[in-house]
């Protein structure tokens, strides 16, 4: 018996210990200790305040040969604007991609050229990794980004220090707005959620990079619609950060 508990009080302590460390590694690439300070100086901006109707709808992860045209054409007939979050890895191979983007008015931002999110603990890799992708960026657009949507949203003091330095916005995402599209394979349900739970000034994160995107683009499809009659509007990150109301 008191075997039987030791092992069981051993199998808790176990179970704890796996999900402190799970936590901490969320911690670390997520929940920065310094998040709400740096949202509140707005250096990183999740949301928007505002009273208006309108959203910010971002595709991370692309340019996608798969996917991008597709999402290009639902944005184009809800007369909804967005904000891509390239890969420097995948525009290099796709310039094509980036230009149908920009030539549809939307936005561009930088997500990194190689999405390899644990070497960005290492400042120096995750700065020539930001400068190269912004790089290829600057060739095919000729314009330098400016919004920095770190890969994973990894966030770290001296990241964040770089995109001071750079005059680098970053941008992040709404919490709640984060429906894990990537694995999502309903796609009513996808749309159902976005539209549920859809508030003035969120940024919403999609993926038009990866694979199987079908499931996304078809609640995007039903999404956009149905946000159109509740009154919303889809803008891209820098239309939506002029509309703030109360900086937070
Ligand atoms: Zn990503």
């Amino acid at each position: 018996m008191i075997l039987i508990v030791k092992r069981r009080n051993f199998m808790l302590l176990t179970i704890s210990l796996g999900l402190l460390l799970v936590l901490a590694g969320f911690y670390s690439f997520a929940l920065h200790p310094d998040s709400d300070k740096w949202k509140k100086e707005g250096i990183i901006i999740s949301q928007v305040s505002t009273s208006q109707k309108v959203i910010a709808f971002t595709f991370d992860d692309g340019p996608n040969p798969d996917a991008t045209l597709q999402v290009l054409e639902v944005l184009k007939q809800h007369d909804a604007k967005a904000t891509f979050f390239v890969l420097g890895i995948h525009a290099q191979e796709y310039p094509h991609l980036v230009k149908s983007i920009q030539l549809a008015g939307h936005e561009i931002g930088n997500h990194g050229f190689s999405h390899k999110i644990k070497e960005y603990n290492n400042t120096s890799f995750a700065e020539s990794d930001i400068k190269q992708s912004e790089d290829v960026i600057t060739r095919i657009t000729g314009t330098r980004p400016r919004l920095l949507r770190p890969p994973g949203g990894f966030l770290s003091r001296d990241l964040i220090k770089y995109c001071l330095e750079e005059e680098l916005q970053v941008i992040t995402w709404t919490w709640q707005a984060d429906y894990k599209d990537w694995k999502s394979t309903d796609s009513s349900y996808l749309a159902e959620q976005i539209v549920t739970g859809i508030q003035p000034g969120q940024i919403i994160l999609l993926h038009d990079g990866g694979q199987n995107r079908q499931i996304m683009i078809k609640a995007l499809t039903q999404a956009l619609p149905e946000l159109s009659d509740l009154g919303y509007s889809f803008v891209t990150i820098s239309q939506l950060l002029a509309l703030q109301e109360n900086p937070q």
